[in-house]
């Protein structure tokens, strides 16, 4: 379902060209879970980016369906993005003027889905949130707000499932038990998972690993 050749990413800097990701390919089918993980400065947080349609290559293809994502124009990609593509930040992420369940609602109103609010309810079901579905995001715990993250991504229901680092500003536990809940949704859902993590247990659980050094897959 995934399929990408020969990905370059190059950035000027005053020393010079600075090549951020050098020649990386990879073939994800549906459903399949890869863990992009290596030290900072690597390169993953670009990668994840790119195969997201949020940035560019230099040079090399993202095939999604059938389609170069990176041959698609700026539009193209934005149209693509809302049909396919779901994103849990390291930082949550959440509008802070809005309840749990208006951030949940929001991607599916903005749609123009009609039982936005009650399909926004189920999804704080299934992160066991939905006693908390009227708070803001600085009444819930840091691992409250990622979970409804983790709901609001799932309830577009993206073919794709995309995750910086989703348990970076949690402790183990609640990290364990958030990175559990992708696993069971990812499952339930049928979407593909990838991951940018530094937490090898988490890794661990997906089919497939990708490691950047340097940018460069090893
Ligand atoms: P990671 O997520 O693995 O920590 P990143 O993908 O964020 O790594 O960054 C990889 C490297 O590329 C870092 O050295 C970063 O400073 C550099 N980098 C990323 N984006 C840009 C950019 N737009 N311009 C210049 N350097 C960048
Ligand atoms: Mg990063």
């Amino acid at each position: 379902m995934i399929s990408v050749s020969n990905l370059c990413k190059a950035v000027q800097s005053p020393e010079g060209q600075l090549n951020i990701l050098s020649d990386i390919n990879l073939v994800l089918s549906e459903s399949e879970s890869l863990a992009i993980v290596g030290p900072s400065g690597s390169g993953k947080s670009t990668l994840l980016g790119i195969l997201a349609g949020l940035d560019t290559p230099t040079s090399g293809s993202v095939i999604i369906n059938n389609k170069d994502i990176v041959l698609m124009t700026e539009e193209d990609r934005a149209k693509h993005r809302s049909e396919y593509v779901g994103f849990v930040f390291q930082s949550f992420h959440l509008l802070p003027g809005l309840t749990a369940i208006e951030n949940v609602a929001l991607p599916m109103e903005l749609k123009g889905d009609s039982n936005a609010s009650s399909m926004a309810i189920n999804y704080l079901k299934m992160v066991g949130l939905e006693a908390r579905s009227m708070h803001y995001p600085q009444q819930l715990s840091g691992g409250e707000q990622q979970r409804v993250a983790v709901a609001r991504a799932f309830a577009c229901k993206p073919k794709i499932l995309f995750a910086d680092e989703p348990t970076g500003n949690l402790d183990q536990e609640t990290g364990s038990k958030l990175s559990n809940l992708l696993f069971e949704l990812n499952e339930h859902e049928s979407t593909t998972l990838i991951l940018v993590t530094h937490d090898l247990q988490l890794a661990d659980k997906c089919d497939r690993k990708l490691n950047l050094r340097s940018g460069k897959s090893i």
